[in-house]
């Protein structure tokens, strides 16, 4: 679900867990219709533990158990040299030890987006320090 920062006050819904390093994406909030730059949270998410139905905790475990997948997946690879592409373990390891709780439980649906935002982070700061050192 997408929507503004106004809206989100306005409904009392909490902040994405991974704010402030948080996807951002510029479009129409679905409640108040206006362009914004937007949350974009899983309706499900912003539900309290309390309120979810059995079948909407079902969902919410099936969605944790496959993030969980693909978070373990994730590598860091190497930019450049010859071994360019390689699992780069010292940063995997360190990408692999990243992880945003709530209520003391790991959000992996959350720990996949803020890892993403380090594998971009790292991806972008390899080549900036490479193409310096072309120059
Ligand atoms: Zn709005």
């Amino acid at each position: 679900m997408f929507y503004c920062e106004e809206c989100r006050v306005e409904k009392k819904w909490p902040r994405p867990p991974t704010y402030p390093y948080h996807n951002r994406v510029t479009a129409q909030c679905e409640i108040c219709n206006k362009f914004s730059v937007l949350y974009n949270v899983p309706a499900l998410h912003l539900k309290p533990e309390e309120e979810k139905s059995v079948e909407e905790k079902l969902l919410d475990k099936m969605i944790q158990e496959e993030y969980k997948k693909k978070c373990e997946a994730m590598v860091l690879t190497v930019i450049e040299g010859t071994l360019a592409g390689a699992v780069d373990h010292k940063a995997t390891n360190e990408l692999q030890e990243s992880f945003i709780e709530k209520s003391g439980k790991i959000d992996w649906y959350a720990t996949y987006e803020l890892r993403q935002t380090i594998q971009k982070h790292h991806d972008a700061v390899k080549k900036i320090e490479r193409d310096r050192r072309l120059i």
